[in-house]
């Protein structure tokens, strides 16, 4: 049997920082009612990912300066370092996928002396006090602006055991193509309706203790229906 490669896939907002960042950074800098109704319509399956972002970035007023200046308040969930340095250790690639905004992750990783971690999300450019959001990996899934199943779709092999930690709505594309999951918040609750399999988590001080756990057993294998999945979607292509 084929050796399998384990690889790291987390999502950013409220996984590896403690606040979801971008949503408190559209309700200080934008419209917060007009950002809320945008949120709850993109929950019901009734805006896209792409439109939300558009929507709630039309309101935005601050300098580049004022918004890194924010990033600043907010925190690393207390284990998250040890986690990634753990990863490193071990030779197991992470990488960042999210379906936030570039200068919170690059500068929140800059600040914590983690700018090694390769991310993948949207971005945005500040024009003097207004925001002008970029989707570079819009897909055709309508859910998301940055869709994480698509980046795992086209970043990992046949070989990969792919693992993933995440806490929201914006996790639902990855979750359906990975191996072993860890989940909390909204995540855990749409595994649990959705019978995907998972670790629940509340800090990465949890992931790393199960994870490392995990390897050393070396019984680790492919969830049969993520592969069944990842198999349906190259066959569609
Ligand atoms: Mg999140």
């Amino acid at each position: 049997m084929t050796e399998l490669t384990p690889r790291v896939f987390v999502d950013f907002d409220g996984t590896i920082t403690r606040i979801d960042v971008g949503n408190s950074f559209f309700r200080k800098f934008g419209d917060e009612r007009a950002s809320l109704k945008a949120v709850a319509k993109w929950k019901a399956g009734e805006l896209s990912g792409s439109d939300l972002l558009i929507e709630e970035a039309k309101h935005v007023s601050v300098s580049r300066e004022g918004a890194i200046a924010f990033c600043s308040t907010c925190e690393l969930d207390p284990g998250f370092k040890a986690f990634f340095s753990f990863c490193n250790e071990q030779g197991i690639e992470l990488k960042i996928l999210s379906d936030g905004l570039d200068f919170y992750i690059s500068e929140i990783l800059e600040q914590n002396d983690l700018s090694v971690i390769p991310y993948y999300s949207n971005k945005a450019k500040f024009n003097s006090h207004s925001l002008e959001v970029e989707l570079p990996y819009a897909s055709e899934c309508h859910k998301c602006a940055n869709c994480k199943g698509y980046q795992i779709l086209t970043q990992t092999g046949p070989d990969d055991l792919i693992v993933y930690v995440g806490n929201g709505f914006s996790d639902r594309c990855a979750v359906q193509y990975a191996d072993i999951v860890f989940a909390k918040d909204e995540l855990l609750k749409y595994c649990e309706e959705n019978n995907i399999t998972y670790f629940p988590f509340s800090d990465f001080n949890e992931v790393l203790s199960r994870f490392s756990a995990i390897l050393k057993s070396g019984r680790f294998k492919k969830r049969h229906r993520a592969e069944l999945k990842r198999r349906e979607a190259y066959l569609a292509e």
